[in-house]
């Protein structure tokens, strides 16, 4: 067996329910073994599973439905799925709800600098026409020069690609690399668009850990198993969403040994890049990959707080003889999008060249500051969490533990959060995680209103440690 380390393989899923099955597989006990050829399907044991009324049932037709890519069925992206389409019905029937589950600043009354929408404003006359694929020379060439500040070696405008979203860019780098078959390491868990994209454009995720009880920080051993000869790339997503985990230097130095090793493509997801707390510090990548080949992806959403720009850009670093295909396939598949939005392009000089406006809100007094003190102390004061607490991002990623995780299972209690508590979390497993003991909030409500979703949380879990006490073999 090439990789019975304790890495994980996800295989495509042709077959079988879209529901379920890990249900069943759990109910079996046999979860773990599960695991090990673990299989991703969308909504694993979700509400389905728990008889839960939140799947939309088709009306009903004498032809047949349309038939659409069977692969997605591979593809999850609860964020946005089953449990927020609930979450829209009950505000539909006037219940109010603290939504945690996106990382949206502006959904949460955070706006993007003032001198951004300036600049935008100033050139919106000159935003009719298409650019070039990659992206104005002069939004570029100001990514360029930030790149180059922080160490990236060959930092150019023609090596910076803007797109409509890291999201976009993401799916048109693993589309530019990806073979039938190709394997990418992910992290698990990892933020859910990459499986996706990976599985979408024909490749095979296979992860490699990253524990909670490791800080959540992966190992590179595991990572240099897992590697084989359809391996391709290596992802990295530092700050990470959804652990908040800020990844040290040392450690990045023996993942770009792996990579250099194997001659991998390093993907550097550093969209969280400046979101920092306390004395945490960031290593981007690409300066240490050196002459590896390395595409650093960032943007305007989250440092920045604009969303809904829909502002990103990939910077293509290291040996040009050797990134030279994969840079022609990223410029042709830009240029069959035409090009990304273009007012947001106008932003991106007074983002990275104008004031520093992320460190305020995460510096002590800081809003985003506060609310993860709130988490850190909600999680503390708790007997049924744990917390590695984030060093950077918008999330914290707690572990149910003690007498409420017996028996738990992340979608029923995000359900029953919803349901009872008017409070919408995303579950761990949504993250291609196989524990299901962990849930996730993001940082962007002001510290009281997650003070309160902490108070709500540990009274669902206070009942769930009941019932494991009231079911529990009786001592003898
Ligand atoms: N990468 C990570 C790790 C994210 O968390 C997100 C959004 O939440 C994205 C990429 C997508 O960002 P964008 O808004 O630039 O498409």
């Amino acid at each position: 067996m090439p990789h019975a380390r304790p890495g994980v393989r996800a295989a495509p899923r042709r077959d079988g329910p879209r529901f379920g099955r890990l249900g069943r597989t759990r109910a079996a006990g046999v979860f773990p073994l599960m695991w090990r050829s673990f299989r991703v399907r969308p909504c694993t044991a979700g509400p389905d599973r728990i008889h839960f009324p939140l799947r939309i049932a088709p009306p009903v037709s004498s032809q047949p439905p349309l038939k659409t890519r069977e692969r997605l069925s591979e593809v999850r992206y609860e964020i946005r799925g089953e449990l927020a389409r609930r979450a829209r019905e009950l505000e539909a029937q006037g219940r109010s709800l603290i939504k945690l589950n996106i990382g949206n600043p502006g959904a949460f009354g955070f706006r993007a600098p003032a001198h951004l929408q300036r600049a935008i404003a100033d050139h919106i006359a000159d935003t009719d026409p298409y650019t070039h694929q990659q992206g104005l020379p002069a939004a570029r060439e100001a990514v360029a020069a930030h790149y180059a500040r922080r160490g990236t070696p060959g930092a150019a405008a023609d090596a910076v690609f803007l797109g409509n979203g890291v999201s976009e860019l993401i799916d048109l780098a693993l589309r530019a690399l990806l073979n039938p078959g190709d394997e990418v390491l992910l992290p698990s868990p990892d933020y859910p668009l990459w499986s996706a994209a990976t599985i979408l454009n024909d490749g095979r995720p296979v992860y490699y850990r990253c524990r909670a009880e490791d800080g959540f920080l992966p190992d590179p051993d595991e990572i240099a198993s897992l590697v084989s000869s359809r391996t391709r790339a290596i992802v990295l997503i530092n700050p990470n969403n959804p652990t908040g985990a800020s990844y040290p230097k040392p450690l990045l130095e023996r993942i770009v040994a792996i990579a250099a090793k194997h001659r991998l493509l390093l993907l550097a997801d550093e969209i969280y890049d400046h979101i920092l707390y306390d004395d945490h510090t960031f290593q981007p990548l690409a300066p240490l990959a050196g002459d590896v080949p390395c595409l650093s992806l960032g943007g305007l959403s989250k440092v920045h707080r604009a969303c809904g720009w829909r502002v990103g850009w990939g910077v293509l670093s290291g040996d040009p003889a050797r990134t030279g295909d994969f840079r022609h396939a990223l410029d042709l598949l830009g240029a069959l999008r035409l090009c990304a939005n273009v007012p947001g392009q106008f932003a991106i000089e007074a983002a990275l060249g104008g004031e520093d406006t992320i460190t305020p809100l995460t510096a002590p007094g800081g809003r985003l500051y506060e609310t993860r003190r709130a988490l850190i102390d909600s999680c503390a004061a708790s007997p049924h969490l744990r917390l590695a607490a984030p060093a950077g991002a918008l999330y914290g990623f707690p572990q149910v533990v003690g007498e409420a995780a017996q028996g738990f299972d992340d979608h029923r209690f995000a359900l029953e959060m919803l349901e009872h508590e008017d409070v919408l979390i995303v579950p761990g497993s949504s993250f291609n995680v196989p524990d299901r003991h962990f849930f996730r909030v993001t940082l962007l409500p002001d510290a009281d209103t997650l003070r309160e979703v902490f108070t709500r949380i540990d009274r669902v879990l206070a009942r769930s440690a009941q019932r494991a006490a009231a079911t529990a073999p009786a001592a003898v």
